[in-house]
């Protein structure tokens, strides 16, 4: 989990992620970081590379990119 810690937030061109979504989590570190996580998805509305949104299943912090 500490390494996981120190990734930058990953910018995403959408307006919501999940765990499962293409380009997030599941997608760039395998199977293992989204296992087990329910598909949820978090709003990326309001996020920014400052004040990303964190998965609270993983760990990994993605923004909004438009
Ligand atoms: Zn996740």
């Amino acid at each position: 989990m500490e390494m996981i810690n120190e990734i930058e937030p990953i910018p995403i061109h959408a307006d919501r992620v999940s765990c499962k979504s293409k380009g997030a989590c599941m997608d760039r570190y395998g199977e293992r970081v989204g296992l087990g996580a329910p598909n949820t998805y978090y709003q990326l509305n309001s996020t920014t590379k400052d004040a990303p949104v964190k998965c609270k299943y993983c760990g990994l912090r993605f923004y909004g990119v438009h």
